[in-house]
C-alpha cells in the first residue's frame, strides 16, 4: 500500500486553516503571510509557528487589528 502523503497544497491549506488569525493566505503551494507581506517556508512546522512568534508578525498582526478597529468605529458609530 503506498503511503498518503500530504501534498504541498494540502499543507499550505491546512495551515490557513490551523492558524485563522494569522493572515495567512495560500494560493496553491506557498503559504504569504498578508501581515508581513512574505511568504513562509512549509518545510517544517515549526518554521511556521516560529514565524508567528516574531515580534515583526506580532507587531504587523497588531497594526492590521487597529486598523480594523478605527475603520469600523469610523463608520458603525
Ligand atoms: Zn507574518
Amino acid at each position: 500500500m503506498p503511503k498518503v502523503r500530504m501534498s504541498k497544497v494540502g499543507k499550505a491549506k491546512n495551515y490557513v486553516l490551523k492558524f485563522p488569525n494569522e493572515h495567512f493566505q495560500s494560493d496553491g503551494e506557498i503559504l504569504h503571510c498578508s501581515a508581513c507581506e512574505k511568504s513562509v517556508s512549509l518545510e517544517q512546522r515549526f518554521l511556521v509557528v516560529q514565524h508567528i512568534g516574531t515580534a515583526k508578525h506580532k507587531d504587523k498582526k497588531t497594526k492590521i487589528q487597529t486598523a480594523v478597529f478605527y475603520f469600523r468605529q469610523y463608520f458603525f458609530r
